[in-house]
């Protein structure tokens, strides 16, 4: 890719806050297998590295997908994989349907403060029998008023256990598995949610990654992203963003 002045500069930001804010950290997080994600998610929204091709009225940089791609290769200079990944989840996988698609007000309310570096995110789709089969997932809400009330699991969701929120991809209806479900905003510390268990993995260790329980959330159906039924849809464009990023990420040598 050819990188203009702009992109270069942006990627020497990224690298002398990694040098200076992450990397020192890196063997004290890996131990403790988990990160402050709140505090370095504040210090990269404030220098601008959250939003660089999101909206501007969300407090984005407006840039195109090139500048999203420059960071995400910078981001590979962090010594260990858990962390990039985290960031990566704010900037790539749990925003960018919401950016697209979401409602202005849905988008004031959970966009925004995802850019500044006020809030951490997660992007919940897997479970334990729908991995790679995102058509699959037993994840269900059924309508009760003006509101979803959702229940199921979802399982190895990146970020979850300090996330204010999960982008949820879950069933909304009953008809063929491409066309009835939707992504919705769910707030972490809602009724009904159990952070089961922090999962053990082999690497990536200061990443948290949860079993999360969902029994009878309500969640109001203003959370849902976009149409009903088109979640399918949006997770799948989505994770293209996802894949160019964890692809982008270990280019860095
Ligand atoms: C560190 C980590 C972090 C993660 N974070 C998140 C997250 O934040 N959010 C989230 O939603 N999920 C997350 N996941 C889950 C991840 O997306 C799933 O692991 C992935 O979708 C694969 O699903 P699976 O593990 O159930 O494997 P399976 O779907 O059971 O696949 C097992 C193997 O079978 C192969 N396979 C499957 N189906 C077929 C087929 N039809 N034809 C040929 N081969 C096939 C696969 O390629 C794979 O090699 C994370 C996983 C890890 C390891």
């Amino acid at each position: 890719m050819h990188y203009t002045h702009e992109h270069l500069e942006i990627q020497k930001t990224l690298r002398r806050f990694i040098d200076e804010e992450i990397n020192p950290h890196v063997d004290e997080w890996e131990a403790a297998e988990t990160f402050p994600a709140h505090e370095v998610f504040k210090k990269l929204g404030n220098l601008g590295l959250l939003g660089l091709n999101k909206p501007e009225a969300y407090g984005g940089a407006g840039l195109d997908y090139s500048y999203a791609m420059a960071l995400a290769e910078a981001l590979g200079h962090v010594s260990c994989g858990g962390v990039p990944m985290a960031i990566g989840v704010q900037t790539d996988m749990c925003t960018p349907a919401l950016a697209r698609f979401g409602s202005d007000e849905l988008r004031r309310e959970f966009l925004a403060p995802a850019i500044a570096g006020d809030t951490v995110g997660c992007i919940g789709v897997s479970e334990p029998g729908a991995g790679s089969d995102v058509a699959g997932l037993k994840s269900h809400a059924r309508k009760d008023g003006d509101d979803y009330l959702i229940s199921g699991q979802k399982m190895w969701i990146t970020n979850s256990l300090q996330a204010d929120w999960m982008c949820m991809l879950v069933n909304t209806g009953d008809g063929p598995v491409h066309r009835n479900k939707s992504l919705v905003i769910v707030p972490m510390d809602s009724p009904g949610i159990e952070k089961a268990k922090k999962i053990r993995k082999i690497g990536m260790h200061s990443s948290d990654t949860g079993l999360i329980y969902f029994d009878n959330v309500r969640v109001p159906q203003r959370y849902r992203i976009g149409e009903e039924g088109q979640g399918f849809v949006y997770q799948m464009q989505q994770f293209q963003e996802e894949r160019l990023w964890c692809a982008a990420s270990s280019l860095e040598p």
